[in-house]
């Protein structure tokens, strides 16, 4: 999960944080800013987030040169994660994930279709050596286009229960990332949050939600999360267990 737009530094108890974005060979990489009291620089990647653990005497100027020298290792590294995730795909699955539960594939030779019958996901298409890779095509169109009918009347739902109006609400098949959000209110959400239990997907919108209003990871920002949404600790471990399967 993460988020985006530029902001000014926020302090809040001695830690702040913010977003900020450098290319680095030739691609832009999205990262997260995170000052605390420590004496060294840190460089986090998590499938879904570039993170800078640095003192808080540490400029922004400074920061972007410790990761264009640190470029090489970290391009390499997304690489990594980023061929994992290919790779993953390639396989051919047994069941596919919908709202948190595991559907049995069923596919059967025939004209290309997918449904979701009974709890199980129907799939007629042609059986060949890559089968598999044209059923998990075609799992995801499906699930986009579930996605386009709940999520952004889910998203305006609980922006309105808790006083939060995005100004525009976008769709998009994501690999890294739930979802994010501008400072001028763009929410932008993953059509994968449909893979998800609906607790956890409420809990990536009002995420993105409280980053109209705070587009960083400041304690403000996390304060009123838990304002919307309690036990956020709990839903952010469990999110990570769907991390792979996006
Ligand atoms: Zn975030």
């Amino acid at each position: 999960m993460a988020l985006m737009g530029g902001s000014g530094r926020r302090a809040a108890k001695g830690r702040a944080a913010v977003q900020d974005r450098i290319v680095l060979g030739g691609r832009e990489i999205r990262y997260e800013i995170v000052w605390s009291n420590r004496t060294t620089a840190e460089i986090q990647l998590e499938p879904d987030l570039l993170r800078v653990r640095c003192p808080m005497s540490a400029t922004r100027g400074r920061i972007r040169g410790i990761l264009a020298r640190h470029g090489d290792d970290i391009l390499r590294r997304l690489g990594g994660i980023e061929a994992e995730r290919r790779r993953r795909r390639a396989r051919p699955r047994e069941s596919f994930l919908y709202r948190g539960r595991w559907c049995q594939i069923v596919a059967t030779e025939g004209k290309q279709s997918f449904g979701l019958k009974n709890g199980k996901f129907v799939v007629s298409t042609t059986v060949d050596g890559r089968a598999h890779e044209r059923i998990d095509a075609a799992y995801r169109e499906w699930i986009m286009g579930r996605a386009l009918s709940y999520l952004p009347k889910r998203a305006r739902l609980l922006g309105d229960r808790h006083g939060i109006w995005p100004s525009r609400i976008t769709v998009r098949q994501q690999a890294t990332r739930w979802g994010s959000a501008t400072s001028k209110g763009t929410l932008s959400l993953n059509s994968m949050l449909m893979i998800l239990p609906v607790r956890l997907s409420d809990y990536a919108i009002l995420h993105e939600l409280c980053h109209t209003i705070y587009p960083n990871h400041s304690g403000e920002f996390w304060a009123l999360l838990e304002s919307v949404y309690p036990n956020v600790k709990r839903a952010k471990e469990d999110l990570k267990k769907y991390a792979d399967e996006v």
